[in-house]
């Protein structure tokens, strides 16, 4: 006989998934109703313009896809990028080398252009990658790169994008709702981001975003999307319906409670007062981190508040830190990644665990593992 899961209480303060509050919780546990409830297409009607303000634009094709991050990801590359298409990548960390990935199995060339992990993408190697590959089509990059703490300059390589007659692709799973993403200012054409990181809702929704040259390119275009899930034009006759909804998928009906209760809650806060918050509770984790001895791995003026990381003093042991930190503080920060792997500590601070408590928890409990 199995039993009923029940998982630990956590403080989460990692890269995510963040400490998703009580309210958000509640809201996940009403009623499911159906997918095509007139009730429902209302819920979806408020999620979107919801998302249009977290993400400062008034794009009409802005939702939320039902399945993580990587299928946002995933569904920006499938929908604009064709076979024999040249692609301008940007890789600074784990995920621009992912977005390599996406655009090779779309049977397109990747440019790549490199900086070093830790630093933000270098705009002047991107204006030098468009004037070699004049044909280039795409540009993509991270914005808020989760596995260095790294920000570039999204509003300098959208208008470069633009400049070259590019479409531009921004991964912002991280950056949405901890630091400023203004879709409509940058002149960004598709953004996609994720619900676990400062939204803090459940995993597995992925809100995305695409500019009227994005549909144009959608619409116009002469092969079938590879992915018949991630196929906005058919994902658009359900989100986009005006009167009508066709179904497409099974939307994961309490998922999307959850997802506009968080979204409700960057309402109430206001998204200035919001991004004040993540630096506040960053700068004294910082300075707490100094007290005792740590130091940042990114200069001041690149750094994510949401993502801090933190390198590891020699001689300390990554992992049994990290373990300590779970099993006796009940407190989960994340391990380095990739080029970064066992150099770094990733101490999130992410929408609703980006709070006092949690800095101040998390400073005490490392004091006293470290001294
Ligand atoms: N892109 C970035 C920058 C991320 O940090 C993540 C997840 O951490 C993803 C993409 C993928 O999102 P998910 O894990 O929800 O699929």
């Amino acid at each position: 006989m199995h039993h009923s899961f029940h998982p630990p209480q956590r403080t989460l303060m990692g890269p995510g998934p963040s400490d998703v509050p009580p309210r958000v919780l509640a809201a996940l546990a009403q009623p499911t109703i159906g997918h095509l409830d007139p009730c429902f297409i209302e819920l979806m009607d408020a999620i979107k313009k919801q998302l249009q303000y977290v993400f400062q634009t008034d794009n009409p094709l802005t939702l939320p896809i039902s399945a993580p991050g990587s299928a946002g990801m995933e569904a920006c590359f499938v929908n604009l990028v064709s076979p024999g298409d040249t692609v301008i990548v940007c890789q600074n960390g784990v995920f621009g080398g992912r977005m390599k990935e996406n655009v090779e199995r779309c049977g397109a060339t990747a440019v790549m252009v490199e900086d070093a992990w830790g630093k933000p993408v270098d705009v002047d190697k991107v204006a030098a990658a468009f004037s070699a590959h004049p044909q280039a089509s795409l540009l993509a990059f991270v914005h808020a790169e989760t596995s260095t703490g790294a920000r570039s300059d999204a509003a300098a390589l959208c208008a470069l994008a633009r400049e070259n007659r590019a479409l531009s692709i921004v991964d912002s799973v991280t950056g949405l709702a901890g630091i400023p993403v203004a879709v409509d200012a940058w002149g960004a054409d598709a953004v996609y981001s994720g619900t676990q990181k400062c939204l803090s809702c459940v995993p597995g929704i992925s809100p995305v975003t695409f500019s009227p040259r994005a549909v144009e390119r959608i619409l116009s275009r002469s092969h079938k999307v590879q992915s018949w899930f991630l196929d906005m034009q058919l994902v658009m006759a359900y989100w986009d319906g005006d009167s009508k909804r066709a179904y497409h998928h099974t939307a994961p009906v309490n998922a999307m409670y959850a997802l506009h209760e968080s979204l409700l809650m960057v309402e109430e806060e206001g998204l200035a007062a919001g991004h004040a918050r993540h630096r506040r509770n960053h700068e004294a984790l910082v300075a707490g981190l100094g007290a005792i001895g740590l130091e940042m791995a990114v200069a001041p003026e690149h750094r994510l508040p949401q993502l801090n990381a933190v390198c590891i003093p020699e001689g300390v042991d990554d992992a049994s830190v990290r373990s300590t930190l779970l099993a006796e503080f009940d407190l989960e920060i994340g391990a380095g990644l990739g080029a970064l792997a066992g150099k770094t500590w990733r101490i999130g601070l992410m929408g609703h665990s980006s709070r006092p408590r949690n800095v101040f928890t998390c400073l005490s409990a490392l004091e006293s593992i470290l001294s």
